[in-house]
């Protein structure tokens, strides 16, 4: 049964719950949720909730970026790629380099100053695993930041935030359509599966 949700932290507690869920899942390569995802995903959202448990630094990620190949974040492709801001910076994004990932000029202009889910929901689809992931890091840094924890769920379309808030997945990801990352076409290298998201202090 789903939580009672009442803040906007319970709401990204219960995301990043389910992204736990998730890339559970998709270490073990499941085509199915089983029970123990369930569990992982319970146990995640009383920790962060509880605080015994928090959202892992932007640091692992960092380690994690390192050992991909340079590429189009969103569409695997090497060509013309620049900076692109994750949290566009008209929107109110940051120069924090947590914001930064490589986009190919394509990409790049057709996300223009859209938000991630938005664009992608755009798209008929769901951005792969790693890039939620940092994304919802952001939004925990600016939510904290901004003194938005505590702040009633209900208030959530009056918030003005650089993110559309409501479009954050709290339901399942699909296992079947979420990527965890975009290859390039012509990458052999290796190849993530095994990502840690686990949450310990
Ligand atoms: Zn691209």
């Amino acid at each position: 049964m789903a939580p009672k949700i009442e803040t906007v932290g319970q709401h990204l507690y219960y995301a990043y719950a389910r992204l736990g869920q998730c890339d559970a899942a998709k270490q073990k390569g499941c085509e199915k949720y089983s029970p123990i995802h369930f569990m992982i995903m319970n146990k995640l959202y009383k920790g962060l909730n509880t605080g015994t448990m928090s959202v892992r630094s932007l640091y692992d990620d960092e380690k994690l970026r390192m050992k991909v190949p340079q590429a189009c974040y969103y569409c695997g492709s090497r060509e013309s790629l620049s900076l692109d801001h994750l949290v566009a910076k008209k929107m109110g994004g940051s120069d924090d380099p947590a914001n930064f990932i490589y986009a190919c000029k394509t990409c790049n202009s057709a996300k223009g100053k859209k938000d991630l889910f938005e664009w992608y929901q755009g798209k008929g689809k769901i951005p792969p695993l790693m890039i939620i992931k940092r994304y919802l890091k952001l939004v925990f840094q600016y939510a904290e930041a901004q003194g938005l924890m505590e702040a009633p769920i209900e208030n959530l379309s009056d918030l003005e935030t650089p993110f559309r808030l409501d479009l954050i997945p709290t339901s399942y990801l699909d296992l079947q359509s979420i990527d965890y990352w975009v290859y390039p076409e012509d990458y052999d290298g290796e190849r993530i599966g095994a990502a840690e998201i686990s949450v310990k202090k």
